[in-house]
């Protein structure tokens, strides 16, 4: 007989984008000429950065030839990667790191949901709105209860709202495991130092492990806001942290990310102390060959001179796509939050419209794709998404009609 996993049918059926997509596909239809602009998925336009191409050039001219060729690589990643990451991401912001701490992968999605296979159950906290990957993998490893009146019944959550500046409250009751996402999607917004550390402190003191989402980390201008959770005195005891090179160089396509899980990050099990990151490493090995030779040179090339450049300009590019669109909203009267350091503008409707009919509305008046704020999580009813990742045309040409929209 066969058996499935059951918990997959407890999902809710509609995927916020395939509904987005439909809706849009059906609107085409209606139209004599398709002029719809989409400022709703989170890929990027830019190309990869030419330092990136030239290395994966390079790399695939190596796999051309019997002396230089590679097969299976380390299932933690090419040293040379790690090494780069330890000296280029961690070590100028004070953070010392061993390459054995650090885990290739083939990007954030997958380190941040197949994470749970280490873990054995336990309260799981999740901010609100929230980026859909954590909710839905503990709901097919049964951690998260039953999906009732558009949330998870065994899952905590912490909403993120107007009126506490999007900041998650700490949990009022006992969860061990809690997953932040800063720079957030898909409100946009960040922790400041102080903020991040009360939720440090709370870990340390409460045993509980924080899974921290840095995939856009490299959006951050701001001094104040930490770029690593390990900026904080203590945080290698009691966090993960995941990071991707998808936003930050364009390999959204080439697929490369990484994830580290300190050496101190350990629990006591029957009198023995086991690390995380030996359960991580005996995951990895026997579930996982390795990101691609050709994908980790290419991410290596990001950390020389010209890489860095090249990807610095990029988000300068995307980030004035955020700061132009911001400055239309706000010349509507619109409330825009976040877009300084991620690419998200988060956005509340006008007169407290629900979310799907401001998409509507954007849809049909203006011709416009986002993403209606409901389906992040309850707590982003009333809001939408604009991402800041189009080409700059697109915001010209979206601001233009923004401005004579009829609300
Ligand atoms: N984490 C967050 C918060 C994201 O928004 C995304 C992508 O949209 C990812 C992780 C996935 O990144 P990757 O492309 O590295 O799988």
């Amino acid at each position: 007989m066969i058996r499935i996993n059951d918990n997959y049918l407890k999902l809710p059926g509609s995927y916020l984008f395939a509904t987005v997509a439909a809706k849009a596909r059906a609107f085409r239809q209606e139209l004599e000429e398709d002029d719809i602009i989409s400022l709703g998925i989170g890929d990027v336009t830019q190309p990869l950065c030419p330092a990136a191409v030239e290395a994966m050039h390079n790399a695939v001219d190596e796999l051309a030839y019997g002396e230089t060729f590679r097969g299976y690589g380390p299932e933690q990643g090419y040293g040379f990667l790690r090494e780069a990451i330890a000296a280029g991401d961690y070590a100028p912001r004070g953070v010392k790191l061993s390459p054995d701490e650090i885990f290739i992968s083939d990007g954030a999605k997958s380190d941040t949901g197949n994470i749970v296979d280490i873990l054995g159950g336990g309260r799981v906290a999740v901010t609100d709105p929230v980026y859909p990957v954590y909710v839905d993998s503990n709901a097919m490893a049964g951690r998260a209860g039953d999906y009732t009146g558009g949330r998870w019944n065994a899952l905590t959550y912490l909403p993120c709202l107007e009126e506490n500046g999007f900041v998650p409250q700490l949990p009022a009751e006992k969860v061990d495991v809690v997953y932040l996402c800063y720079p957030n999607n898909p409100m946009g917004t960040v922790l400041t130092k102080d903020e991040l550390a009360v939720w440090v402190e709370y870990a340390i003191e409460n045993d509980v492990l924080i899974l921290f989402d840095a995939a856009y980390e490299a959006f951050i201008t701001n001094p104040a806001v930490p770029h690593s959770i390990y900026e904080i005195d203590g945080a290698k005891k009691v966090a993960i942290e995941f990071r991707s090179y998808s936003k930050t160089a364009g390999f959204t396509g080439v697929r490369c990310g990484f994830s580290v899980i300190p050496d101190e990050l350990a629990v006591e099990v029957a009198g023995r102390k086991v690390r995380l990151n030996e359960l991580w490493k005996r995951r990895q090995c026997t579930k996982f060959n390795g990101a691609s030779y050709i994908s980790q040179r290419g991410a290596e090339a990001i950390y020389s001179e010209e890489g860095r450049r090249q990807t610095r300009s990029t988000i300068g590019y995307y980030l004035a796509n955020a700061a132009f669109l911001k400055g239309t909203l706000d010349g509507m009267g619109l409330k825009a939050f976040g877009g300084t350091d991620a690419p998200y503008l988060w956005v509340k409707t006008p007169g407290g419209m629900p979310s799907w009919d401001f998409f509507d509305l954007l849809l049909r008046q203006a011709h416009l794709i986002c993403t209606p704020g409901a389906g992040f999580g309850p707590s982003g009813e009333g809001f939408v998404r604009f991402t800041a990742f189009g080409r700059r045309e697109s915001y010209v040409e979206a601001a233009a009609r923004i401005e004579k929209l009829i609300i």
